[in-house]
């Protein structure tokens, strides 16, 4: 395999666009990417003719405006080329208003109030930002979504506009420090996805896999990731067959697939490709998803993004690598060698500090799903406080410059290992941390809290508008200052002495830290229904409104939608289980029990006592009594959750009644199916699911 042939061919980048368009309009179009600069509408029919020829050339037949509604998946209505003529023929056309606006129907999409059913005019802009590309003779041209007011409608408008006010005030900075090179500052972001996958044919015969993305039934297997043998193991040859063929696609459509290994839980594996522009990102993360679940399926398996698929072993999440870097490549997070003398990474480093711990809602609510609660605060996932891991020696740089200290650094420690033939190797100045929801790791921040199924939008549009607006104040601060380096010191003290309380280089697992984090006023957000109120917040949609990210409405509005989504996947879940456990297992079970019944009466009548038959019947007996009995419980609470018309409410009695209802009841099938003969358990199990790729 040629991966350099094969890197970006179905990409209309940087060499077709060089090749195709006059250099007029190729250097306008670069001057929008590189600088953030309007695009200018006269370029648009140029662009849209060479795109559409170098696309038909390559197989394409329609074109389609690209977009992500706020359902964490992608949409697009395709159309072709094809334009008759008068005499009957046809020629292949492709306008440059057809390039740059598209009408999709706003109203059928989440919308949270702002389009009712009669109002459905919505509309798709090309993001000229973010490159086109061919998947399945279609010409996929990236956009973001809108209503008729102009109100964003996506994940992607939110975050283009947080990528724009972010640059404004880092440049602000840079330009304070006497920068006046770079053009733009970009939040550059690289985000690993981790994954499940399991065989076509047991996955088809679970109706939970199918319908919800996980198992809402599954005793604990014998087998789990008690060994610790999977992370990083050998990859089996079904899925090394299934990561090469998914980095092939992935190399053809430009993403950068990089790094492929096992990860912790049996079947769970992970791919991080290299870090690119937060919106190319953005695009990327989902094209990556959706190239990992078609190329499960032509190889007769499945693929799980689902963020906790699986009870009791680990689930799955995505770690959102973050850091900010110049148009001209300087990155802004990376310390140097001597990071105490580096004012300018440290004001930025303060920045983020900041960000986070005023706006740690924010950026928990942007990581919360009803998926993503069965993760969070699990021993394999960080909690739901946000804290933030700097190391011991950033640390102890800023509180030294804090409290006028000359900054005492340790000499770099090499490492012994004890073999002459191994190499020397330099220690890195802090330890890593996995337990960290967002870790300082050298020259970016790992976000760690994101689910797995989830767009990484969210997370960045937080982080941006929260820097942006820490570094506006930085930016005015130093602007009205007499004195440039007294006025930084006072910004770096002041940041360690108001928000010192965020930085946590401990075990965040332990039961000390929500303890310790709840004695330093740290929120801690257990749950979706909890976590989605920062949406509303006054401070929050002030900051909101502050950075042009989001008006009041579009806040309220995408708060109704995430209550509304929590509803409706637990109540999907539950009707789910509701079907399974009334129609697979309470029927499976009785029949099991008639024929252990008609064993035990054919023993008795051999004469045989049969005592040990006796005991397992009057077992099943009382077990499927309590099936049935949950399942009339589950039924009471989610009638009743039902019935609730207020959003907030409704989603309150869904976790408080039938979520507990769901657990109890997936208890009681758990236990039956420890019990019952293999050959009647209506479904898949853990083992098979887990041990079977
Ligand atoms: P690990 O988290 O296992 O240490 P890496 O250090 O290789 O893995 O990085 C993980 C991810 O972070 C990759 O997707 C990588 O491209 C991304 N990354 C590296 N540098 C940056 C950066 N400056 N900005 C954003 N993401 C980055
Ligand atoms: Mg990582």
């Amino acid at each position: 395999m040629d991966i350099i042939e094969i890197f970006g061919s179905k990409v209309f980048g940087e060499t077709e666009m060089r090749q195709r368009l006059p250099k007029r309009v190729y250097d306008s179009l670069k001057h929008t990417n590189r600088e953030g600069a309007p695009l200018d509408p006269a370029i648009a029919e140029v662009v849209a003719g060479a795109m559409k020829d170098w696309a038909v050339e390559n197989g394409a037949t329609h074109y389609t405006h690209w977009f992500q509604p706020m359902t964490n998946i992608t949409a697009g209505k395709h159309d072709s080329f094809l334009t008759p003529t008068s005499d009957g023929s046809i020629i292949l056309e492709f306008s440059g208003k057809s390039l740059v606006v598209g009408e999709p129907d706003a109203s059928s999409f989440p919308n949270g109030g702002l389009r009712n059913t009669f109002e459905a005019r919505g509309y798709t802009a090309w993001d000229p930002t973010s490159p086109a590309f061919i998947r399945d003779h279609t010409l996929y041209i990236p956009t973001a979504f809108c209503a008729y007011t102009g109100e964003a409608l996506d994940m992607k408008t939110p975050l283009l506009r947080s990528m724009q006010t972010l640059s404004a005030e880092a440049l602000r900075i840079l330009h304070l420090f006497g920068n006046n090179t770079s053009h733009r500052v970009i939040p550059t972001v690289g985000a690993e996805q981790e994954y499940f996958l399991v065989d076509r044919n047991l996955y088809e015969k679970r109706l939970d896999l199918k319908i919800c993305g996980r198992t809402l039934f599954g005793a604990k297997p014998p087998k789990g990731q008690e060994l610790d043998d999977h992370y990083c193991g050998r990859i089996r040859l079904r899925v090394a067959e299934f990561m090469e063929k998914l980095d092939k696609e992935l190399w053809s459509l430009g993403v950068t697939s990089k790094t492929k290994h096992n990860e912790a839980a049996p079947a769970q594996h992970e791919l991080a490709p290299v870090f690119a522009s937060a919106n190319i990102a953005c695009d990327h993360n989902h094209l990556t998803m959706e190239m990992m679940r078609i190329t499960a399926k032509k190889l007769e398996l499945a693929c799980l993004l689902h963020e906790k698929p699986f009870a009791g072993v680990n689930g799955s999440g995505k770690h959102n690598n973050w850091s900010l870097s110049t148009d001209d490549g300087l990155n802004l997070l990376d310390p140097g060698k001597t990071p105490w003398e580096n004012v300018q990474f440290l004001t930025f480093l303060c920045a983020v500090i900041t960000a986070v711990h005023e706006y740690s809602d924010l950026l928990r609510l942007s990581a919360t799903s009803a998926g993503n609660d069965h993760r969070l605060g699990g021993y394999e996932a960080p909690p739901a406080i946000i804290s933030i891991f700097l190391g011991e020696q950033l640390t102890h740089i800023l509180t030294d410059i804090a409290n006028g200290k000359d900054v005492d650094v340790p000499a770099a420690v090499s490492l012994q290992m004890g073999v002459e033939t191994l190499p020397n190797l330099n220690r890195d100045e802090s330890d890593r941390n996995r337990t960290s929801p967002f870790a300082f790791t050298g020259n970016k921040f790992e976000f760690r809290m994101v689910g797995s199924s989830q767009s990484i939008a969210l997370a960045n549009v937080m982080l941006n508008a929260a820097v942006a607006d820490v570094l506006h104040n930085y930016a005015d601060r130093l602007a009205q200052s007499d004195d440039f380096d007294t006025e930084l010191k006072a910004i770096i003290s002041d940041t360690v002495r108001d928000h010192s309380a965020v930085i946590f280089n401990g075990n965040n697992y332990s039961a000390e830290w929500v303890e310790e984090a709840k004695r330093r006023g740290l929120p801690n957000l257990a749950n979706t229904v909890d976590a989605i109120e920062a949406m509303i917040d006054c401070k929050n949609i002030n900051l909101f409104e502050r950075t042009g990210i989001f008006s009041e409405s579009e806040c309220r509005s995408r708060y109704d939608i995430m209550l509304e989504n929590y509803c409706k996947v637990v109540s999907i879940e539950a009707a789910t289980m509701l079907e399974m456990a009334k129609r697979q297992i309470f029927p499976a079970c009785v029949k099991y029990a008639g024929d252990i019944a008609t064993s035990f009466n054919a023993m008795s009548t051999a004469g045989l006592g049969a005592a040990s038959v006796k005991k397992h019947l009057a077992l099943l007996d009382e077990l499927i009594g309590d099936i049935q009995d949950h399942i009339c419980a589950l039924e009471d609470a989610y009638a009743y959750a039902q019935g609730i018309a207020c959003h907030k409410d409704h989603a309150v009695a869904m976790r408080n009644c039938v979520l507990p209802a769901m657990d109890t009841l997936r208890a009681s099938c758990d236990r039956m199916e420890t019990i019952v003969d293999y050959d009647c358990w209506p479904m898949p199990t853990y083992t098979d699911l887990l041990h079977r790729v």
